[in-house]
Formats: structure tokens, sequence, C-alpha cells
């Protein structure tokens, strides 16, 4: 574990809030690292302090957790965080039954799930979070992407092998407007479990949407300061960048 404050601190902080990456080595590809960036930028822009706490396999766990980022990886990334992944399987569990938000992308959506059987067969046990299971393809599922989800439309590109199928009663994150999403049949994108979101979406994904940033940092912030006090933030150019792949996709 390496713990760095974001650099550039508000004068006066609101407080700080503690943010976790799982595993940045083997799980982060597709830019995946840019979420966690997006999110210390954006508490900074909102007057907190930011520490963001590098997870890496065999190392402690930090003391003060109050969001958990995860990112996409290949097959042999995941099979690489396994052991590790058991080791913290129960803090994680009692850590999301607690409400601390966290978003997995990817490859560690598929781990926050029951399992994930690889295209070879290999049968990765997951944390069981969120009620999926995911099974990996010869044929790939590649695009950019457009969902309508409860935070609001949400844009991505996804780039997955492993077709993931939602539990009875398990509440997708989106509803698929444009793209494949979970498995390509069945128009769900995403799990979503209390404040555990997972997502097949790349982009990274929270730089261009902003409102599903705050709604993330609103969760820990509250958690460590005990209240949410956001700053006006300029978002023009990222709602320029949503706003563009919406036109694109869904208006031809
Ligand atoms: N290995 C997984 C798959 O292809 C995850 C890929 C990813 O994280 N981009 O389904």
């Amino acid at each position: 574990m390496t713990a760095t404050a974001d650099g550039g601190e508000p004068a006066v902080s609101k407080g700080t809030v503690h943010l976790v990456h799982l595993y940045p080595r083997e799980m982060s590809i597709y830019g995946d690292l840019g979420n966690t960036r997006a999110l210390a930028s954006r508490l900074r822009w909102h007057g907190y302090s930011a520490v963001v706490h590098d997870h890496h396999p065999g190392a402690p766990w930090p003391e003060q957790v109050h969001l958990v980022l995860g990112g996409g990886g290949q097959d042999s990334g995941q099979a690489r965080v396994q052991e590790d992944l058991a080791v913290q399987a129960d803090r994680l569990r009692g850590l999301a039954a607690d409400g601390v938000p966290m978003l997995m992308i990817c490859g560690m959506y598929q781990l926050f799930g029951q399992a994930f059987v690889t295209a070879e067969g290999r049968r990765l046990p997951g944390l069981g979070i969120l009620d999926v299971t995911t099974t990996g393809n010869p044929t790939r599922m590649i695009g950019p992407v457009v969902l309508d989800t409860p935070i609001g439309q949400v844009v991505g590109y996804e780039n997955h092998s492993g077709a993931t199928v939602l539990g009875e009663g398990q509440e997708p994150f989106g509803r698929v407007r444009h793209g494949q999403g979970n498995n390509g049949t069945d128009g769900t994108e995403g799990a979503r479990t209390g404040n555990v979101i997972g997502s097949y979406l790349h982009g990274p994904i929270l730089p261009a949407n902003p409102a599903l940033s705050d709604h993330l940092l609103e969760l820990a912030a509250t958690r460590a300061t005990g209240s949410w006090e956001p700053a006006e933030v300029d978002d023009s150019i990222a709602e320029q960048a949503h706003q563009r792949q919406v036109r694109r996709l869904l208006r031809g």
C-alpha cells in the first residue's frame, strides 16, 4: 500500500477523504486509473483533501477508507490478484454492507460477482458482493456505450470477452441505449447493490460523467466528514464530450 496526498490541496480543507485503488498494477487497463485521478482532482475542486492509497497484493490494508475503486484487467491480471482478494474478501464484504461507495470496472466488476469462468474454462471465484456470474466467450464485446441509469445518462467504452448474467433480483447499473452491456442480449449493463456499482465501462468512465463522480464523492465525503458541501465546478468540457458521444450514437 502506498499513500499519496494528492497535490494542490485547497488552502482551507473541508476535510480529508481516503480513496483506495485496488491493484493499480494488475487491474487498470484502458485508462481506468483515470477514475482515481478524476475523483482526487474533483475532491480538491470541491475544497476537500484527497489521499489515494494504492493497494497492491500482500500489502496491509489502509486504516481509513471512504471509497474503493477497481479497474479492468486481462484474465491473467485477474488471476494474479485472486489470492489477495481472498485475503481481503471479508473486509470488502463488510465495507460494502456498511455502505462504503465502490466503483468496480470490467475485470474487477467480474471479480466482485459470484465467479468468472474464463474462455479456457478456468473458474475464478468472486467476492459475491454483486450477484452476477460471468463466462468468457471467443467473441469480444467492443465499442462505445450509452446507458440510462438512476444517476442519469452515462457514456463509456466497453471491451470484454466475459458475458455477465444478473442473478434473480440483482439490480443492473443501467439499461443499454447503445452497445452490448452485460451480455449483448438482455439490455442490462453492470450491477448495483447498495452503494457498490459494477460496470464494464471504460473511457475512463468518471471524467466524462461528472454526475456519477459527484454521486460517489457525496457518499464518500459524507462518510469522511459528516456532510457534503460541493463547490461550483466548471464541467463544460466534460459535458461537451459526454453530449457528443450521446449525439453520435443515439441520433445518428
Ligand atoms: N478479462 C475480462 C474480459 O475480457 C476483463 C476485461 C477487462 O477488464 N477489460 O471479460
